[in-house]
């Protein structure tokens, strides 16, 4: 079989519908032929000749030549005229432009209108279930769309929208054309800023002071106590009273333990505060580099990522309401 001519004039899905079609065995015993097993068949180097060799496990190094490669050397090896050419290298070669030149189409299409840009985000407003994303043919053309969960028809809790679906571009336009205006007009900035001041509230940090000027003073007295207590131990004579000043002096040696731990936890809290200070600033600063990326579609779904924690659609009156992400993601 000439698989290169095939190749040039039907696409990889297509010649693996006509193996399927006529029985043929894929490779390596597998069910059925898929259009990646035949792209890997058109790829492979030995149809001209040509073999590599560790090539997966170092795919940035180019491969040499077999004959300067070392014995122990890890970079890919390159074996000319292997095997006599299966068929002439510049159909095979012709046959990689082809395939490369898809490749990128797809690769454009892919960035220029990424699909399911809000999986795991997008729920119903009504039952608060994830939609998910779907891929339907409607006539010539396969359309995908965001579903709503199918309930079972006795389920107590059925929604009223159980398994409608919604146009995922149309959809992904709306939050996208959303989110720009939260980026554009300063909204998440200032969205963003009241959380970091509720977080870091002069209300919180005087509390905050308070509870470790009290704590420091109550230590400081129990250490003054404790001081008091030893000497007035050793002064006396009498076990009697020497046992009620060893009491006092155990009591106190305790509260002071309890007293410097719950400072010390005071002081974590203050510094995990600063530590989210810092964080929320970080953040800030993406977004306003994100403000001047928005237009630039591959980088919406990172936009989307990065900003929207998650997106409640509401199909009576087809809107959505985006919930911004407040914390910057680890
Ligand atoms: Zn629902």
């Amino acid at each position: 079989m000439n698989r290169a001519q095939q190749i040039g004039g039907a696409s990889c899905g297509a010649i693996a519908q006509y193996l399927n079609d006529r029985g043929v065995p894929p490779p390596g015993g597998g069910k059925q032929w898929y259009s990646s097993s035949v792209q890997r068949i058109a790829r492979n180097a030995l149809n001209k000749g040509v073999l590599y060799w560790g090539v997966e496990s170092a795919p940035d190094t180019p491969p040499v030549p077999h004959t300067q490669s070392s014995v122990t050397g890890r970079e890919p090896i390159r074996h000319d005229h292997f095997i006599d050419p299966l068929i002439p290298p510049a159909e095979f070669d012709r046959v990689q432009a082809i395939l490369d030149g898809k490749q990128a189409l797809w690769t454009r299409r892919r960035a220029s209108r990424p699909q399911y840009l809000l999986t795991g985000k997008l729920c119903c407003t009504h039952c608060k279930r994830l939609m998910y994303g779907m891929r339907q043919r409607s006539g010539k053309t396969m359309r995908v769309y965001y579903r709503h969960h199918q309930y079972r028809d006795h389920d107590d809790d059925r929604c009223a929208w159980s398994g409608r679906s919604v146009r995922a571009e149309l959809m992904d336009e709306l939050v996208l054309a959303q989110v720009g205006n939260l980026l554009a007009d300063g909204q998440l900035d200032l969205l963003i800023q009241s959380h970091l001041e509720r977080l870091t509230s002069a209300e919180s940090i005087d509390a905050f002071a308070a509870e470790r000027a009290r704590l420091t003073e109550h230590v400081k007295q129990w250490k003054r106590q404790l001081k008091k207590a030893t000497e007035a131990y050793t002064r006396s004579d009498s076990p009697v009273v020497q046992d009620s000043f060893q009491l006092q002096i155990d009591t106190l040696g305790r509260q002071i333990d309890i007293g410097i731990a719950d400072l010390d936890a005071l002081d974590k809290r203050d510094e995990e505060v600063q530590r989210l200070g810092r964080e929320q600033a970080g953040f800030l600063a993406d977004i306003s580099s994100l403000r001047e990326q928005i237009a630039s579609q591959p980088m919406q779904r990172i936009i989307i990522e990065q900003v929207v924690d998650s997106v409640v659609f509401d199909f009576a009156t087809a809107t959505a309401e985006i919930i911004v992400r407040l914390a910057p993601s680890s």
